[in-house]
């Protein structure tokens, strides 16, 4: 198995360029899991996501009212922010697993899962101080 790619970026710029490079490669009901603290650039990275499947990223915000937002693409993308989720029960009723029928699905807060969603990227940030953020990205991610 491949080892996770790491990496250390210095500005918003740099982790926007990853998350789009991640998302051109991306299939289909690929979930992708981000898990880091509040800042970390969780949605820094999606906002690249979403230019990488060819959406535009202005549109992608901290999902503060909606917990999940969609944007089009060359696919469609699914933004998933679980952080004022409650309790386990209410991320079962999101339906998480119908969401990636044909779609990529990215979950901000992926710490709150219940239990592991099949097809996973992992994409882990965290804040180094300052600008400098590690991101480790493995792509072959199974809680299992
Ligand atoms: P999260 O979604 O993880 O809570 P955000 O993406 O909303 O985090 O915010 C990240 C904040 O950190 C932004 O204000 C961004 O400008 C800042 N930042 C500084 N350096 C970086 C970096 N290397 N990568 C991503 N964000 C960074
Ligand atoms: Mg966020």
């Amino acid at each position: 198995m491949a080892s996770p790619e790491i990496v250390t970026t210095t500005s918003e710029q740099e982790t926007f360029a990853l998350g789009k490079r991640l998302a051109e490669t991306l299939a289909p009901g690929t979930f992708v899991l981000l898990h880091g603290d509040l800042g970390a650039g969780k949605t820094a990275f999606v906002r690249g996501m979403a230019a990488g499947i060819g959406a535009n990223p202005d549109e992608v915000s901290s999902p503060t009212f909606g917990l999940i937002q969609h944007y089009k693409g060359r696919l469609p993308l699914t933004h998933v922010d679980l952080y004022r989720l409650e309790s386990a029960a209410a991320v079962d009723d999101l339906g998480l697993e119908e969401m990636a029928n044909g779609a990529v699905v990215t979950i901000e807060w992926a710490e709150r899962l219940p239990r592991p969603l099949e097809g996973s990227v992992r994409v882990t940030i965290e804040d180094l101080g300052g600008d400098e953020r590690r991101i480790a990205i493995d792509p072959f991610y199974s809680e299992r």
